[in-house]
């Protein structure tokens, strides 16, 4: 199963114009006829996702980010309960973004996970290294203390999305033969903390500066599961170019 996800992030402006992309989304991927082994999951602001219900199974939710707690006195917050109850079936968390402009550690990011988890939705938790940063060391203590206390069983649910800072919407996207021993990378770690078959069938996505003429080669070439999409996401022509590759 190939993933592909869309972080629209702080966009787009209005509810008119969320609906309307997603049914563009919703009404291109209805004419790809067979969908083989893809699903696609948007990731919008919170306050667009109760305007997005989808008709598609292949067509899912996502939110950006999650509390770690499910309700109380937490001003400005969003819980993953919240979120499951608005129909989404994944969640971002660790978000470069979030670890940088609003000073996530990965212990809160762990927090966030772990709560996602007991509400069924599938955490996707992003990692990679700053330009000046070691891949391997960054990344091992990014998976170590974000995977904190995660069982083996839970482990099935979660989506790992590669995305090296530097490359987050800078037009520089990463090598798929670097992407590619950033998985491995990861899948070595997932053994030592899991196990073999657990390391194997981990999906591994990548991020950072994908757009439909390079896309192939992160899936092809590198191997990866699928892809995290920020900018291209909401070209919407060029998103459906990026699924329609993907789907083959
Ligand atoms: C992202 O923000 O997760 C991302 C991959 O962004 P972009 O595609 O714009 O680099």
């Amino acid at each position: 199963m190939k993933l592909v996800i869309a972080n629209w992030k702080c966009n787009p402006a209005t509810q008119e114009e969320a609906e309307r992309f997603f049914d563009m989304i919703e009404e291109r991927t209805k004419k790809l006829g067979k969908i083989r082994n893809l699903k696609i999951v948007i990731c919008p602001p919170f306050v667009w996702l109760s305007g997005l219900r989808g008709e598609i199974p292949n067509l899912r939710l996502g939110g950006q980010d999650c509390h770690w707690e499910q309700s109380g006195a937490y001003t400005g917050e969003v819980s993953p309960k919240m979120l499951k109850d608005l129909g989404c079936d994944y969640v971002i968390v660790g978000h470069s973004e979030r670890r940088e402009y609003f000073n996530e550690t990965n212990e809160i990011i762990n927090k966030k996970l772990l709560a996602a988890l007991k509400t069924r939705l599938k955490p996707i938790l992003c990692v990679g290294e700053k330009e000046d940063e070691e891949m391997g060391l960054i990344i091992k203590n990014q998976l170590i203390e974000g995977l904190k206390a995660v069982n083996r069983i839970q482990m099935q649910n979660i989506i790992i999305a590669y995305e090296p800072v530097w490359a987050i919407g800078t037009k520089n996207p990463c090598q798929p033969d670097d992407a590619m021993r950033a998985a491995l990378f990861i899948r070595k770690i997932l053994n030592e903390l899991y196990n073999r078959k657990l390391a194997e069938e981990t999906a591994i996505i990548y991020g950072g500066s994908v757009n439909s003429k390079i896309v192939l080669s992160y899936i092809k070439e590198a191997g990866m599961d699928g892809l995290l999409i920020g900018k291209a996401s909401l070209d919407i022509s060029e998103f459906i170019k990026i699924i329609e590759q993907v789907n083959g």
